[in-house]
């Protein structure tokens, strides 16, 4: 870590923190803008939890893992992984001691804010066909009209035949969106608060203009659409009640700045931190401890369902390693540690008051450690132990890694929570680490590719340890 120091004296009792880039060696910063620029296609590749884990499976295969049997005996050194309904994913490299000094899990997560389609979604209305939404985790809903949008989503027939869409990513594609009212005839809309102004009922996407051709009667809009849907997936309007929709922002990752120091995309959140998660374990020699990745669902609406982390897959899996080895799961998770790999705050100096600037994370000042996060009186945080948080210091500082210390931003101001409180739930030691974020949750987030490669280099160093 670059601590720069003025006074020699002053190094030993004040702690200070700098810019990274100015320090960073050309062959580090070649290294980081290879590591960013495949980040960024992982980013285009996957835009819901669905797309993450294939890509995610498909990055493993090619690094050598295969599906995990819980039955079977593994080696050191042996890599697998579990995909929990293609939602959630679990990746393992099976250590030197197996897992009878516990585990080092790195848990992310890789849904993101979005708009999912109700059950029933479709409807025409004034010679247009509209789409309704039900939106997915914490947005500002005025930010989601307007721009354009993509449809990502699973549709399973009745037969079980399964349609994977993908619509609008492609060059050339056809792209949707949910419209606004013009400035002219807003004066009631702007007197509203900004939590009012857009109403979720009023959030539809626009999917079509054109009523059936050559027929007359009721609904001709709505028909056109389902006519297309047929034709291309063949789909019913009813095989929507059993598909999971998800649009997104048709935006690709895109460099941001005239020094191209950061990266402007959909999704950072909490893609930012699985990508960096997966490629350590991706790239980790054998381990001495067996090293986990999580890559799980749900976390934006607070890790509920079974391909959530309060659900079970995660106990489960250890639960497997634990039999293997003749080992009680309990005994393995209560000496195990885990990195809960989110992301945090960026203090933005446009919004100065929202932070407390001294306990604030800024961009390019490496990996963020957060000790407890929660909101008003710490409600809802998992607080890491001062044994574990100096444990993590002494790591990153002994691999090089920079890292800051921050909290969400001001106390009473609103909170957030993590997945950390779900794994220390199984009574493991964990803490909160991650990229700093501007505009978090936002259709467009920004992020620095200094502090996600300082994130890779943590979840690394980590694995290694
Ligand atoms: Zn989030």
């Amino acid at each position: 870590m670059t601590k720069k120091v003025v006074k020699k004296e002053e190094e030993t009792y004040l702690f200070k923190r700098e810019n990274g880039l100015p320090t960073l060696s050309e062959s580090k910063e070649k290294k980081m803008n290879a590591f960013c620029e495949e980040y960024k296609a992982f980013l285009d590749h996957g835009k819901t939890e669905r797309e993450c884990v294939r890509e995610a499976i498909r990055l493993a295969e090619k690094a050598g893992f295969v599906p995990f049997e819980a039955d079977k005996k593994y080696a050191p050194g042996d890599k697998v992984y579990v995909s929990n309904r293609g939602k959630a994913l679990v990746l393992a490299v099976i250590g030197e001691e197996g897992c009878r000094n516990g585990v080092a899990i790195a848990a992310a997560h890789i849904d993101s804010p979005r708009l999912d389609l109700k059950p029933i979604p479709l409807y025409e209305s004034n010679d247009m066909a509209f789409l309704k939404t039900h939106y997915y985790g914490g947005i500002k809903k005025y930010q989601w009209t307007a721009i354009p949008l993509t449809m990502h989503g699973t549709v399973v027939c009745k037969d079980g035949r399964v349609v994977n869409l993908c619509v609008g990513e492609k060059e050339g594609d056809e792209q949707f969106c949910v419209t606004d009212l013009l400035p002219h005839l807003s004066q009631e809309q702007s007197a509203k608060t900004l939590g009012k102004a857009i109403e979720a009922e009023n959030m539809n996407i626009l999917c079509g203009s054109s009523p059936i051709s050559g027929e007359k009667g009721e609904e001709m809009y709505k028909q056109k659409v389902m006519q297309i849907l047929h034709d291309r997936y063949g789909i019913c309007e009813e095989d929507l009640m059993s598909a999971e929709i998800e649009f997104v922002p048709a935006f690709h990752a895109v460099d941001i700045g005239f020094d191209r120091s950061m990266i402007g995309s959909y999704g950072h959140d909490d893609r930012v931190c699985a990508y960096p998660a997966l490629q350590a374990l991706l790239h980790s020699k054998t381990p001495r401890r067996t090293a986990i990745v999580v890559l799980a669902d749900k976390e934006e609406i607070g890790s509920v369902g079974n391909t959530g982390l309060d659900s079970q897959f995660l106990n489960y899996f250890v639960e497997d390693l634990a039999d293997a080895e003749g080992l009680k799961a309990r005994h393995v998770l209560s000496k195990s540690q885990c990195l809960s790999a989110d992301v945090t705050a960026a203090f933005d100096p446009s919004y100065a008051s929202a932070y407390d600037v001294q306990n604030a994370c800024l961009i390019n000042r490496g990996v963020g450690v957060m000790k407890y996060t929660g909101a008003r009186g710490k409600s809802g945080s998992s607080e890491a132990s001062a044994e574990f948080t100096a444990k993590v210091r002494q790591l990153f500082d002994d691999n090089d890694v920079q890292w800051q210390m921050g909290e969400l931003g001001r106390v009473d101001l609103g909170g957030g929570g993590t997945v950390a409180l779900y794994v220390a739930g199984l009574n493991v030691d964990v803490i909160d680490i991650g990229v700093p974020v501007l505009s978090m949750h936002a259709p467009f987030e920004v992020v620095s590719k200094y502090d996600v490669y300082m994130t890779y280099k943590a979840c690394k160093a980590f694995f290694a340890d």
